[in-house]
């Protein structure tokens, strides 16, 4: 049996960041290993969805994602802002989440998509998945300090797209080992270097385990927590709160703003990695909601399968 494929556990000599020698040697390289290696030229996010590019001057003229099926187009034209704009836009803050061992990190106001950066305590030191859509300096001091007590800040990953939010500026500030997304998504992802191209299974740390999904992007990907049974579910599905925050309906979709539902190969896919991960709790990147659970999400998909393709929520009563 050939050993689990895990990032935090592997120190490869061909991965600089795992070299010593790289990190401390008389080389150029001086003590970021990626330096160089990243894009260096100014970065700009899309006011409309939060994407950032890393651009020649003046900014580019088209945001991708929003040119793509999956996101609306801004109604007034592009525009774009440079990093110390997003800076003084927002304010950062942290919270613990619903479920014991995760940090939610976000911004305010709303910018961009307003995705949540998740951080999870690991036997490894901390994993991040999906990131907010900027970080403050305060923002990365408490995640130096957690780090310095949590045992690092080893691996960084994401879902797809839209969870991206700010991650190259992390990856450029506390340098994880592991930069880690699904191999087929890797043309949304210039703005900061992928360490580990994931494939359809990828262990990130003991009980924390990647699987692609694909659907709403080829490449999109799942996070099962089996020990504390959370699935970070990326847009894999949409979930309805009422006001008081609790679930009330579950929907997925190949493009939300659209409504285009997923077809029923995808679904198919999707139910054959999610269905047979335990889960209680499920995380979007945009919220975390206890009281989802795996059956909830079989019989989700089982109904879509049953009709013609639909992107309608359905009752969480009726599943
Ligand atoms: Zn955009
Ligand atoms: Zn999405």
């Amino acid at each position: 049996m050939t050993p689990p494929d895990v990032p935090g556990s592997i120190d490869r000599p061909t991965d600089p960041a795992a070299d010593d020698g790289a990190r401390h040697g008389t080389s150029q390289v001086d003590t970021n290993p990626y330096r160089g290696l990243l894009p260096d030229l100014p970065a700009y996010a899309c006011t409309n969805c939060g994407h950032w590019q890393r651009w020649p001057a003046p900014g580019p003229l088209v945001c991708p994602v929003c040119a793509d099926v999956r996101n609306a187009l801004p109604e007034h034209g592009f525009e774009f802002v440079t990093a110390k704009q997003a800076d003084e836009l927002v304010t950062g803050s942290w919270r613990p989440a619903p479920v014991d061992g995760v940090t939610e990190f976000g911004t305010e106001p709303r910018f961009g998509l307003d995705s949540r950066g998740w951080v999870i305590e690991t036997d490894i030191g901390l994993v991040g998945f999906e990131c907010a859509p900027w970080y403050t300096a305060d923002m990365l001091a408490e995640l130096r300090r957690m780090a310095e007590v949590h045992g690092g800040f080893p691996v960084l990953a994401s879902s797809h797209v839209h969870g991206y939010g700010a991650l190259w500026q992390l990856q450029l500030e506390l340098e994880p080992r592991v930069v880690c997304v699904n191999v087929h998504d890797l043309p949304w992802t210039k703005a900061f270097r992928v360490t580990w191209p994931a494939d359809d299974v990828l262990t990130l740390a003991p009980d924390l385990t990647l699987h692609r999904t694909g659907g709403h992007f080829p490449g999109h990907s799942v996070l099962h927590d089996s020990r504390r049974g959370i699935l970070f579910c990326g847009d894999s599905l949409k979930v309805d709160l009422d006001e008081a925050g609790a679930p009330v309906a579950l929907s997925a979709h190949k493009a939300f703003h659209a409504q285009i539902p997923l077809s029923h190969g995808e679904l198919r896919e999707m139910l054959a990695v999610v269905g047979v991960l335990d889960f209680g709790t499920v995380t979007t990147p945009f919220e975390m909601v206890p009281g989802v659970t795996t059956d909830h999400v079989v019989h989700l998909v089982q109904r879509l399968l049953s009709g013609p393709p639909d992107a309608a929520p359905v009752p969480l009563a009726e599943l």
